[in-house]
């Protein structure tokens, strides 16, 4: 997969990267505070008080409320999506509109779920925890900010596999500018911290209620998410040491 100057700016970003590359730690946007913990140091609750107070880009100030994430902390799925719109940042939480009921209802036909436990239970966040005002494309600053933030969300959770749904998450998080099209039917990793994780890519919720005959295309991917997911536990059964 050829990496293009913009899609290499997202990916060093999100500090996200396929395995053969090198991965850079670019400097924050913002200097973080000596007395002030990295997120990389936090747990869960220390890391949503932290996306909380967050003032490292322009977001914070048109936002209600930043949106941080739904869904278990033990959960081994984990669903990224761009960014909150106007209902997700009235109610402090992730596909909560149109867009979230369809996510919700595939999610349902799956066999998960935002409120489910055990090997059903999911864990929902945005690329962005800020809405863009106007449900403007997130600039790649913003992305940089927000970095971070998620790259510890993944790091906590340990997801078994990512899905990421949309052209801009699918493109940040595997810094690709590659189409949509071209990103799904495979199974791509990214690197956080010392782990590669597994990541599925397909259309947004929001791109389907303007699209219902890609819906096929939809349960098509997330068919290739479940059996990727069950072969990947079988895998942790039998190999436990390389969880
Ligand atoms: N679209 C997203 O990408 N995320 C949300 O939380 C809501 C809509």
């Amino acid at each position: 997969m050829g990496v293009s100057a913009s899609g290499a700016r997202l990916w060093h970003s999100l500090g996200l990267g396929p395995l053969w590359r090198e991965r850079t730690i670019l400097p924050a946007l913002v200097p973080v505070k000596e007395d002030q913990p990295r997120p990389s140091q936090l747990d869960w609750e220390g890391l949503e008080q932290a996306v909380a107070a967050c003032t490292a880009c322009g977001l914070c100030q048109s936002r209600t409320q930043t949106v941080f994430g739904v869904g278990s902390r033990s959960a081994s799925w984990m669903f990224i999506g761009e960014a909150p719109g106007a209902e997700e940042d009235a109610r402090g939480e992730p596909f909560v509109g149109q867009a979230g009921r369809l996510l919700d209802n595939m999610l349902a036909a799956a066999g998960l779920g935002r409120d489910r436990s055990g090997e059903q239970a999911v864990f929902i966040a945005n690329v962005l925890k800020c809405r863009p005002p106007g449900n403007r494309n997130p600039e790649p600053a913003e992305v940089t900010a927000c970095a971070p933030f998620l790259r510890r969300q993944i790091e906590l959770l340990h997801p078994r596999l990512i899905v990421v749904m949309g052209r801009f998450a699918a493109q940040a998080v595997l810094a690709s500018d590659t189409s949509i099209a071209s990103l799904r039917g495979r199974i791509h990793q990214v690197a956080v911290g010392a782990h590669s994780y597994p990541v599925i890519v397909t259309y947004h919720p929001a791109y389907l209620l303007r699209n219902l005959a890609d819906k096929s295309k939809v349960w098509d991917d997330l068919c290739l998410a479940r059996h990727t997911y069950s072969r990947l536990a079988k895998q942790s059964i039998t190999r436990p040491s390389e969880t």
